[in-house]
């Protein structure tokens, strides 16, 4: 048996993707971390930061392609803390914003292999707002709902509340919605039969802060069309409100 301490699992977010846009936190501990496990999400500009000294896992893969089964990252995480390695699990924007951070930390803590969270900047804040979309605005908006736009397939009810989600439209609020690209006209008609007004502006920000990040704007009725047109693939937030 060894007798070598545990390491810690840090559960670090990386931004949005701008290598600038991620916490000094972050930096520190990617720099001095023993293997970086992390998502397709993060940006390459940060992966390539990573010193060459630092082993560095790819797990995980875009919608569409195999992902990494999540029994299986646990494991990982789990075997190289109780191996005494310093680890970093990094993911896109923050951790905690479906990005399965609360299960790894349920995981992890079950394992009794310490870990501690550090936020990144979500993209749900940071696309609107390099946009020139502030999620919140004195005159414009007073609450902001991030929510999935591509929920579990095997639920059996909508966790989303889309009679809600209208209302706090219609109140003048924000809805940011994550992983909306492939069901951008399910999400789209949903509100419209929740009865939130044809004519309200919808903005999607595709890789944003990226140097390749695109946007584009229209309404309810149109943004279906103008998306399709534009071509805007994920990762992507799409933005609803005034
Ligand atoms: N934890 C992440 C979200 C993971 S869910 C965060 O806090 O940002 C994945 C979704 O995040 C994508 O489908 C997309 O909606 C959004 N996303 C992440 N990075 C993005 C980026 N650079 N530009 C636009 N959307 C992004």
């Amino acid at each position: 048996m060894s007798t070598m301490t545990t390491g810690t699992v840090y559960l670090v977010g990386a931004g949005p993707g701008d290598p600038e846009l991620m916490t000094v936190k972050a930096r520190r501990l990617l720099d001095s971390a023993d293997v970086v496990f992390h998502d397709s999400l993060v940006g390459d500009g940060v992966v390539d930061s990573i010193p060459d000294d630092v082993r560095v896992e790819p797990v995980g893969k875009r919608a569409g392609g195999e992902r990494t089964p999540q029994a299986e990252i646990n494991d990982r995480l789990v075997r190289a803390a109780k191996a005494g390695r310093e680890v970093v699990r990094l993911k896109g924007g923050d951790p905690t914003i479906f990005a399965r951070g609360g299960e790894e930390a349920e995981h992890l803590a079950r394992h009794d292999v310490p870990f501690e969270v550090v936020p990144g900047i979500t993209s749900a804040v940071a696309a609107p707002g390099v946009a020139g979309i502030p999620p919140t605005h004195r005159d414009h908006a007073s609450t902001l709902a991030v929510v999935t736009g591509h929920e579990d397939p095997t639920k059996e009810d909508s966790a989303l509340d889309w009679d809600a989600l209208s209302g706090l439209v219609d109140a003048g609020g924000t809805l940011v919605i994550l992983m909306g690209v492939g069901r951008l006209p399910d999400n789209a008609a949903a509100l419209r039969a929740a009865s939130v007004d044809a004519d309200t502006p919808v903005a999607m920000i595709e890789r944003a802060t990226l140097s390749d990040e695109r946007v584009v704007t229209g309404t309810l009725d149109t943004i279906v069309d103008i998306a399709d047109a534009a071509g805007i693939e994920p990762p992507a937030v799409t933005v609803v409100g005034n």
